[in-house]
C-alpha cells in the first residue's frame, strides 16, 4: 500500500491550498480573534461560491464528486490553514452528513428540495443525535415522533449541537416506544424555523457556542422522514462514514507544531537555543512521530473507505490515538514555554509573557474535545475490544 499522491491529487491540494490562502483573509481571521468566535459566515459562503459544498454530491445533482482521498486532501488542507470549528462542523453536517444522506437514503423529492440549498451555502444542517439522558447510547434516545399521519409531532431536548448556525437538523427520534430500542428510532429532517423550536446557548470551556434544542410538538411534514420508518438506526451507521478518517486532527497539529517549532529554535535558554536542549529536541520528536502515525491511521481508515473496505477498527484505533495524542502535545508545549504557559495571549503586548499568543491556551482547551465528541475514547476501546478481539461486553 502507498499513499503517494497522484498528480492529479497533488493538483487538487495545490488548487485547495490556493483557494484558502486568497478567500481566507486577514479580515475573516482578525474577526475571529477579536471575537473568539468559532465561526465565519464569509468564510463559509466562499466555500459554497467556490462549490465546495458540492464535494461529495455526485455530478447529476450539482456536485463535484470527489471521493474519500478528495475530501480527506479538502479536510488536511481546511485546517492546515487554521479553518475554525464552526466552519468545519457545520460543513461536515451538511456536506459530509446531511448531502450523503439525501443521496444514499432520501427521496427524490428531498434531494429536490435540500440539495441546491446544501449547494449555495442556504441551507445548512447540524446533527441532533445527543440529548441529556444519552450521547455514548445513542439508540436509548428519547426525543419522541408521535405519528399523526401527514405530519410527526415531535418534542424532546437535542444537545451539544451547533443549532445557531443551522437552518435544519437532522435529528434522531423514538417513533416506536414499544418495539427493542434499535428498532423504533427514525431519522427526521426538523426546520429551525419550526413553530417549537428553541434554542438555549451553552459554551465550551475555549467559549465555542453550542446549544440545547428544546423541541416542543414541534409539527415535522411525513415527507421530511428520511430514509425508512422504524429503521432509522440502520440507515443512520449507513451514512456515517465520511465522518471516521479523522484526518483533520494531525493536520491541525502539524499546524500547531509548525508555531511550536518556531518558537524553540528562535529562543534561548541558559544562553542556547531551546532546540538545543536534549530534552526539547526529544519532546520535538515525539509530538512528529505523533504526526506521522496519527496521519498514517487516519490515511489507512480513507484507503480502506476508498477500497470499499470496512474501516470501523481503523477509525477507532486513529480516534484513540489521534484526541490522545492532541493531549501529549498540549502537554508538551506548556512544558517547553514554562510559566509563560500559563498568560493569556490576548494581545500583541502580552507576547512577551505568552510568547506562543493563544496557541497554548487553544492546545490546552481543545486537547480533551475529540476523547468525547464524535464517540468517546471507552466507546471506541469498546468497539476494539468486543468487536476486534471478541472479548466478551462488560
Ligand atoms: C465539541 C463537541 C461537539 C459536539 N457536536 C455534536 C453535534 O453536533 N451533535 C450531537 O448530537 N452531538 C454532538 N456532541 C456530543 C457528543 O457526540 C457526545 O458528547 C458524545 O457522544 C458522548 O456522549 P455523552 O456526552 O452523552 O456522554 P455519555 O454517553 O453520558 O458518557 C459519559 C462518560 O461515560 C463513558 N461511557 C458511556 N458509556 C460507556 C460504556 N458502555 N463503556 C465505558 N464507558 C462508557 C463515556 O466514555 C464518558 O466518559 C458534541 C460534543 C462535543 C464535546
Amino acid at each position: 500500500m502507498d499513499y503517494k499522491l497522484t498528480d492529479t491529487q497533488r493538483a487538487w491540494r495545490d488548487d485547495l491550498r490556493a483557494f484558502f490562502a486568497r478567500e481566507f483573509t486577514a479580515d475573516m481571521r482578525e474577526q475571529i480573534e477579536r471575537e473568539n468566535s468559532d465561526y465565519s459566515e464569509a468564510l463559509y459562503q466562499a466555500l459554497a461560491r467556490a462549490g465546495y459544498t458540492g464535494l461529495s454530491i455526485p455530478k447529476e445533482f450539482g456536485g463535484l464528486e470527489h471521493g474519500y482521498l478528495d475530501i480527506a486532501l479538502f479536510d488536511e488542507e481546511a485546517m492546515l490553514a487554521g479553518v475554525p470549528h464552526g466552519v468545519t462542523s457545520l460543513f461536515s453536517g451538511s456536506v459530509h452528513f446531511a448531502a450523503i444522506s439525501l443521496i444514499r437514503i432520501g427521496t427524490a423529492d428531498q434531494r429536490r428540495r435540500f440539495l441546491p440549498g446544501i449547494l449555495e451555502g442556504r441551507f445548512k444542517f447540524t446533527q441532533g443525535f445527543t440529548e441529556p439522558g444519552c450521547g455514548s447510547d445513542l439508540a436509548a434516545v428519547q426525543t419522541f415522533a408521535r405519528d399523526e399521519g401527514d405530519e410527526f409531532v415531535v418534542s424532546g431536548q437535542k444537545i451539544f449541537n451547533t443549532a445557531h448556525l443551522a437552518t435544519h437538523m437532522i435529528a434522531v427520534v423514538r417513533s416506536d416506544r414499544e418495539a427493542p430500542k434499535h428498532k423504533g428510532i427514525s431519522l427526521l429532517i426538523i426546520d429551525l424555523g419550526s413553530d417549537g423550536v428553541t434554542l438555549h446557548p451553552t459554551y465550551t470551556m475555549r467559549g465555542w457556542r453550542r446549544n440545547i434544542v428544546t423541541l416542543d410538538e414541534v409539527r415535522v411534514p411525513r415527507i421530511n422522514l428520511l430514509g425508512r420508518l422504524h429503521r432509522g438506526w440502520y440507515d443512520l451507521m449507513s451514512v456515517m462514514d465520511l465522518e471516521r478518517s479523522g484526518v483533520r486532527q494531525p493536520a491541525e497539529r502539524r499546524a500547531a507544531l509548525k508555531e511550536i517549532l518556531d518558537y524553540v529554535r528562535s529562543t534561548e535558554r541558559d544562553g542556547r537555543p531551546l532546540i538545543a536542549h536534549p530534552e526539547v529536541r526529544s519532546m520535538i520528536a515525539d509530538l512528529y512521530r505523533d504526526l506521522v502515525v496519527g496521519a498514517l491511521l487516519s490515511y489507512r481508515v480513507v484507503w480502506m473507505q476508498e477500497t470499499g473496505q470496512d474501516a470501523t477498527s481503523y477509525a477507532s484505533y486513529q480516534k484513540i490515538f489521534n484526541s490522545e495524542a492532541a493531549e501529549r502535545m498540549a502537554n508538551a508545549a506548556m512544558e517547553v514555554v514554562g510559566p509563560g504557559a500559563l498568560v493569556l495571549g490576548r494581545s500583541q503586548a502580552d507576547r512577551r509573557w505568552a510568547p506562543l499568543g493563544r496557541l497554548l491556551t487553544k492546545l490546552y482547551q481543545d486537547c480533551r474535545i475529540w476523547q468525547i465528541a464524535g464517540g468517546t475514547s471507552e466507546i471506541q476501546r469498546n468497539i476494539i475490544a468486543q468487536r476486534v478481539l471478541g472479548l466478551p461486553r462488560e
